[in-house]
């Protein structure tokens, strides 16, 4: 058997509709370099998703040849919002509408099912850990970054020497809904855009998929009056078409792109000045688009990243890798941190 004798931890991916599983061992090698994804079950409930998991965590230990014996620790990650324990929100979250979600205190329910102790981020910060461990390597634990992943909404998280900041109440890194200025954002006549959480003008108003089915689509719309996207059967369903046409140049998309990078340029401007990151990671849809579109996007984003002159040589900017396993791969290595493993090239520290 390929795994035996081996310790290793296993990371679970929790989203709205799947689960993508991974096993990072104490060398620092992932165990899995595809996508390894089951049905999450969580519009059935905690129940049936706690079931899931264990479910997933198996199969994937299967698929390695690793023995249940072997691992040490659990990293775990879901779609916000949660508390820093992995207690969902009281208020519900999006992609947990079963009422029982509510309030439910996932970590807590999957270590007893499984008999081992699970780590919890949400699915943002797991991310930004991985991308900050690919990006920095064995330098990890000297260096820090901000990472912003466009996708339904703005997800961000703050890595601080290797180590994700949680804050007190686990809502640490939320840039998303810190108010950005409009100027030299918004166009002529274009209503100041409003979050889902209430503010006007945060960075997720503009940055996400939800900006552009509720506030950018339906403006550009209106300055566009021929655009095939006039004929679609609803706005949510027309936003997701709008990458695809920014890719093949079409002039609307790219001016509804051009006010997301800007929006993500003064976000990161609010990082230079708070945390001074080595790193500025980007990722989410945006990303996975051509190279050159994606070149397009990452050049205006840094032209609106006002950086001082001793910040310039210092910083990177760099797109998170493999985003559909970095929340899995985040979390593992979120897991390996707890346990004190610093595999080489793959350094990670204990928790703050
Ligand atoms: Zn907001």
């Amino acid at each position: 058997m390929p795994g035996q004798g081996r310790e290793v931890v296993v990371g679970l991916d929790n989203g709205g509709t799947t689960i993508n599983a991974t096993v990072l061992d104490s060398a620092g090698r992932f165990l899995v370099d595809c996508l390894v994804e089951m049905p999450s079950r969580v519009s059935e409930g905690p129940g049936s998703a706690i079931e899931a998991l264990a479910y997933a965590m198996d199969h994937v230990l299967e698929l390695t040849g690793t023995p249940r014996g072997s691992v040490r620790a659990v990293g775990l990650d879901t779609p916000g919002p949660a508390s820093a324990d992995g207690v969902i929100s009281h208020r519900g979250a999006v992609n947990f509408g079963d009422p029982a979600w509510r309030g439910f205190d996932i970590r807590s329910a999957l270590t007893s099912r499984l008999g081992l102790p699970v780590v919890y981020n949400n699915d943002a910060n797991a991310a930004s850990l991985y991308a900050h461990h690919v990006h920095f390597g064995a330098a990890a634990t000297r260096r820090s970054s901000v990472s912003l992943i466009v996708g339904t909404g703005l997800g961000a998280g703050v890595i601080e020497s290797g180590r994700v900041v949680r804050g007190a109440a686990g809502m640490a890194g939320e840039l998303g809904h810190i108010r950005i200025t409009m100027d030299g954002l918004l166009a002529d006549g274009q209503p100041v855009p409003v979050c889902n959480c209430g503010l006007p003008g945060d960075g997720e108003s503009v940055a996400s998929l939800t900006a552009i089915a509720k506030n950018l689509l339906p403006y550009w719309l209106t300055r566009f009056p021929g655009h095939e996207l006039h004929g679609a059967a609803s706005l949510p369903e027309a936003a997701k078409r709008v990458r695809a046409y920014a890719d093949a140049g079409d002039p609307m998309a790219l001016e509804i792109f051009r006010q997301q990078a800007i929006a993500i340029g003064k976000l990161f401007t609010i990082a230079a000045n708070f945390t001074d990151p080595d790193a500025y990671f980007l990722g989410g849809g945006v990303v996975e688009a051509s190279p050159r579109f994606c070149g397009w996007f990452l050049a205006i984003v840094r032209e609106h990243t006002d950086l001082r002159d001793e910040q310039v040589p210092v910083t990177t900017f760099a797109l998170v890798p493999d985003l559909d396993m970095a929340g899995a791969r985040g979390t593992a290595l979120a897991a390996a941190g707890t346990l004190g493993w610093t595999p080489a090239g793959l350094s990670v520290p204990p928790p703050l």
